[in-house]
C-alpha cells in the first residue's frame, strides 16, 4: 500500500498549515469548517490566540461536526486500519506481541507525531485530529491504538508543552519518524496515589541526576527507546519535590523487569522498569524541577480524552462487528436475528449510549482546544465511554450468541479490551472523585 502520509496525512498538515492562525482570524474569509479548525487548533504558536478568541462568535455546529482534515485523517486511518492492520489483529492477540510492521507503519503514516510541529517533523495538526486517529484505530484494534494514544498524548505532549528547545530539537523528530516513548508515573506501591512515588532523583556535582526505583505498569515499554521518568528529587516538600526527566533505552542501569501477561489489549507491551543507579546529564531535566506533578495531572487530563476515545472506537468496532452479523447472515427461526424486536430494542439502547459517550468525548476535546477549563468534562468522558465500552462489547457478544464467545472472530476481544478503559490514567473511582470534586466547588457558598 503506498504510503498514507505521502497520500494523505502529509498533504492534511499542509492544508493544517495554511489554514493556520498565524495572523489574527478574518472570520469572514473562510468557510466555517476552516474557520473552527483554525480557532480550535492547538500548535503552540495557536494555543496562545485561542484563550483571546471570542467563542460566543462562532455559529454553533453539530458537536460531531469535523473540520475537513479531522474528517480526512478519519477516512485515511480507518482505511489504514482495516487494510493494514486488521489481518493482524488476532495473531498479535494471541502472541501477545505489537508486529514492529505494525509499529513502523503508524511512523509511516504519520499517526505517532500527529501533534508535533512540522518544523520538528510532525504533521502539525489538532489535538481532534489526534483524538480521531486515536479513536479509528480503536475500531480495528484497541492494542495498536494505546500505543499511538500514550505516544502522542502523553509523551509527545511533554516534550512539546515542557521539555527545553534542546530537547525538542533532539527529540522530536526521533518521535514523530521512528522512536516510540513510554510515560513512566506508576509505580508497584503507587498507583492511584501517584504521588506518592518511592523513585528517586539526587542532584549529582556535575549537574546532572542520579535515579534509583521502579516503575509498573509501563505501556509501550518493550518497543519503546524514549522514556519520561517521575522521580521525587526531594522527599522533604512532599509531592512538591517530584520532577520529570527524559532518558533513552541504552541509559546504563536502566532495565525491563517483567512483562506483564494482561486480561486484554495483550498485544500492547505493559512492564515493570528498574533504574539502578541511573544517571542523565543535567540537559534531561524536562521542564523545572518540583514540577513535575504538575505536568503529571495536566497531561493525564488531556491523556484521558485519549484514552475514552480508545474506548468509543472500541465500542463502535464491537457494535459494528455484531451489527452486521445479526443483519446480514444470522437466521433463527426463518429470520435474521437482528429483525426480533427484543433484539432491536437491546442494538438501539446501546447505539444511544455509544452516541451519547462519543459526543462527551468530542465536546471535551473541543473545549481542550478551546482553551476552556475541560478537566471535569475530561473525567466525565473517560468514566462513561469505558463504561459504555464494557457494556456494548459485552453485549454484542449475546447478540452474535457462540459466535461471539469463540477466539475466531473479534467479538470476544473488543470485551477483554474494554475492561482496561476503568483502570489506566485513573480508575472510574478517581474520575467520579474529579467530577464530584470541581460539581462541589461550583455548589459551595
Ligand atoms: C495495562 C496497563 C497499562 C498502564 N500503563 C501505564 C503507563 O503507561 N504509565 C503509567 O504511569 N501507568 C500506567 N498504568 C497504571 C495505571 O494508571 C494504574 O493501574 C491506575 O492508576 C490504578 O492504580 P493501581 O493499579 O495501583 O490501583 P489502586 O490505586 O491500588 O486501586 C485499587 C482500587 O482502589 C480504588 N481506589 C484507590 N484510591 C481510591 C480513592 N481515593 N477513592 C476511591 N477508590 C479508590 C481504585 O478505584 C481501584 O478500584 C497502566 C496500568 C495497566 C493495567
Amino acid at each position: 500500500m503506498a504510503s498514507l502520509a505521502a497520500r494523505t496525512l502529509r498533504p492534511l498538515a499542509r492544508a493544517v498549515a495554511t489554514t493556520s492562525t498565524r495572523a489574527p482570524l478574518s472570520r469572514t474569509a473562510f468557510p466555517r469548517a476552516a474557520r473552527s479548525a483554525r480557532c480550535l487548533s492547538t500548535t503552540p504558536a495557536r494555543r496562545s490566540d485561542s484563550s483571546d478568541f471570542d467563542l460566543s462568535s462562532l455559529e454553533p455546529t453539530p458537536i460531531f461536526h469535523l473540520s475537513e482534515t479531522e474528517a480526512a485523517m478519519a477516512e485515511a486511518v480507518n482505511k489504514f486500519a482495516n487494510e493494514e492492520i486488521l489481518p493482524k489483529v488476532r495473531e498479535m492477540d494471541e502472541a501477545e506481541k505489537m508486529d514492529p510492521s505494525i509499529v513502523e507503519k503508524l511512523f509511516e503514516q504519520g499517526l505517532m507525531g500527529v501533534e508535533i510541529p512540522e518544523k520538528y517533523g510532525g504533521a502539525g495538526m489538532n489535538f481532534t485530529s489526534a483524538i480521531v486517529g486515536i479513536e479509528e484505530l480503536a475500531r480495528v484494534d484497541p492494542s495498536v491504538s494505546v500505543m499511538c494514544d500514550v505516544h502522542n498524548t502523553l509523551v509527545n505532549t511533554a516534550i512539546i508543552k515542557y521539555a527545553s528547545e534542546e530537547l525538542k530539537k533532539k527529540w522530536l523528530p526521533k518521535l514523530a519518524t521512528n522512536t516510540v516513548g513510554s510515560f513512566c508515573l506508576s509505580e508497584p506501591a503507587s498507583g492511584s496515589d501517584a504521588f506518592a512515588m518511592k523513585t528517586r532523583a539526587e542532584k549529582l556535582p556535575n549537574g546532572g541526576y542520579k535515579i534509583n526505583g521502579s516503575k509498573m505498569w509501563i505501556t509501550n515499554s518493550m518497543e519503546a527507546d524514549f522514556f519520561i521518568v517521575f522521580a521525587n528529587l526531594d522527599p522533604s516538600k512532599g509531592y512538591k519535590g517530584i520532577t520529570a526527566f527524559v532518558m533513552d533505552k541504552s541509559t546504563p542501569g536502566f532495565s525491563i523487569a517483567k512483562k506483564e501477561k494482561k486480561l486484554g489489549i495483550k498485544a500492547s507491551s505493559t512492564c515493570v522498569l528498574n533504574f539502578d543507579d541511573v544517571e542523565v546529564e543535567a540537559g534531561a531535566l524536562l521542564g523545572e524541577e518540583g514540577q513535575g506533578y504538575k505536568y503529571a495531572i495536566s497531561l493525564l487530563n488531556e491523556g484521558r480524552i485519549g484514552i475514552a476515545a480508545q474506548m468509543t472506537g472500541l465500542a463502535l468496532g464491537a457494535f459494528e462487528n455484531a451489527a452486521k452479523y445479526v443483519w446480514n447472515d444470522r437466521k433463527q427461526f426463518g429470520t435474521l436475528v437482528g429483525e426480533f424486536q427484543g433484539m432491536q430494542h437491546q442494538i438501539a439502547q446501546a447505539w444511544v449510549e455509544l452516541t451519547a459517550a462519543r459526543a462527551l468525548v468530542y465536546n471535551a476535546a473541543r473545549k481542550k482546544e478551546a482553551g476552556q477549563d475541560f478537566v471535569r468534562d475530561a473525567a466525565m468522558a473517560k468514566l462513561y465511554a469505558s463504561q459504555v465500552a464494557g457494556k456494548v462489547s459485552g453485549q454484542a457478544i449475546e447478540w452474535m450468541g457462540g459466535m461471539g464467545f469463540v477466539r475466531e472472530g473479534l467479538a470476544e476481544k473488543f470485551w477483554r479490551d474494554s475492561k482496561i478503559g476503568q483502570i489506566y490514567e485513573g480508575t472510574s473511582n478517581i474520575q467520579l472523585q474529579t467530577i464530584a470534586k470541581s460539581l462541589q466547588k461550583d455548589y459551595t457558598q
